[in-house]
């Protein structure tokens, strides 16, 4: 699938205009997309026939995007067209916003037409007034300005779910490029102090994870975004955006580079459906590698520190739900999918052997990189046939574990003392 799509967005207003086709649909009678409710649709549908669409406003949301509602359509052949229009005045989710000095569009705004779950690719025409840095999860390909506005083409690096926009005229870029990669990070220029060494740092994590995992799969390119807001971060490979806000409370602190580390390592532990349970597999995978990489380079007193919290975190966990049946909804979706699982796996380095371990984790990487379809299941027959049934039944056992308050983590996992 992939979409063509050109956007202008007049931030001065909230809002955007979009135009644009999806092409090579899957074969099927009937099609069901998500956009933003609050937008209006203008056109949506078969070439021949763009009207024959059902917006739902009353229809349930996709999980995780709060603010989509369905689009059905007829599908008579494998391409559709649509044309829309709306404002996002206000923080969606806390990070999708229109404003003079932000533009950071993602899936959480439902901005272009989605089918969840679905990987695509994307060309991307976004019209903004001059004067805006504009980064996004695919590769600018070009540039044109005009009296008032700038035209920048985008084009998809890999198959992916999301398309991300970020524009402000507050934000600078800097970047590097070493042999085999291009880094680049993106900063409000009223805090200078988050660009320093930070490029260096992330880039020499890069490449040591790599080492551990094997290849990233974002082919080359790593982008670190401060967004000039508060918020949360996320991770679209070959991109991270993180609260610029937040970040410059705590630049280049342990805690911080931590945080660079967790988003990063996502361009490896991105293998499983983030939308199910699963997402374990992703989420314990990115804080185990951030956390070999603390101490890479922080050293045993920071890491003391991460490993103490992970410790009580868990024994405090509010809910008796287990590791593989935690909802993102849960109370306990941080301790149980990141904190639970990192003390899982390093209790594995000390039983099975480190490099015995690693060596089983990069296979598992390995094996599921270029989709998205790692289970649990997939997890414990891998560790079985690397590890032995001994390794599987340890795993088995945590994964499914109600109460923390039950065991001795230090002696019983991370064999302390
Ligand atoms: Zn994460």
């Amino acid at each position: 699938m992939k979409y063509f799509i050109n956007a202008k967005i007049y931030p001065e207003f909230h809002h955007i205009e979009v135009s644009g086709k999806l092409v090579d649909l899957p074969k099927q009678d009937q099609i069901t997309f998500y956009l933003n409710k609050n937008f209006v649709i203008q056109k949506f549908g078969i070439i021949d026939d763009m009207w024959k669409y059902f917006f739902d406003l009353d229809g349930e949301a996709p999980q995780y995007v709060a603010i989509a509602r369905p689009v059905h359509i007829i599908l008579e052949e494998d391409t559709v067209e649509f044309q829309y229009y709306g404002t996002v005045n206000d923080f969606i989710d806390d990070v999708n916003i229109i404003v003079p000095d932000l533009v950071e569009l993602a899936i959480y705004s439902a901005w272009f037409p989605f089918i969840p779950g679905v990987l695509f690719d994307y060309s991307l025409e976004i019209e903004l007034p001059n004067e805006y840095t504009v980064i996004s999860n695919g590769v600018i390909t070009s540039e044109k300005q005009n009296d008032q506005c700038t035209i920048y083409h985008v084009s998809s690096i890999m198959p992916t779910l999301d398309i991300v926009i970020c524009a402000s005229p507050k934000l600078i870029k800097k970047s590097i490029a070493s042999e085999n990669l291009l880094a680049q990070i993106v900063y409000p220029r009223d805090f200078p102090q988050l660009s320093e060494g930070k490029l260096e740092a992330i880039s020499e994590a890069y490449n040591q994870l790599g080492r551990i995992l094997g290849p990233a799969k974002q082919l080359g390119y790593l982008t670190i975004v401060f967004s000039p807001r508060y918020g949360w971060g996320y991770a679209r490979t070959p991109m991270f955006i993180r609260s610029g806000q937040y970040a410059a409370q705590q630049t280049n602190s342990e805690q911080d580079h931590h945080v660079d580390f967790h988003e990063m390592a996502h361009f490896w532990w991105d293998i499983a459906d983030p939308q199910t349970t699963n997402d374990w597999i992703n989420e314990g995978g990115a804080e185990y590698s951030a956390f070999i990489l603390s101490k890479w380079f922080h050293g045993d007193k920071f890491i003391n520190r991460l490993l103490y919290d992970y410790i009580s975190h868990s024994e405090e966990s509010i809910t008796n739900t287990p590791i593989i049946l935690t909802e993102s909804t849960s109370p306990d979706r941080y301790v149980n999918r990141y904190q639970k699982v990192t003390l899982m796996y390093l209790g594995a380095e000390k039983q099975f052997g480190i490099d015995k371990f690693r060596f089983f984790l990069k296979a598992f990487y390995t094996k599921y990189k270029d989709n998205k379809s790692a289970t649990t299941e997939n997890f414990l027959e891998m560790a079985e046939d690397y590890l032995g049934a001994e390794a599987s039944r340890y795993f088995q056992n945590i994964l499914n574990l109600k109460s923390w308050k039950s065991i001795n983590i230090r002696k019983d996992i991370l064999k302390l003392e």
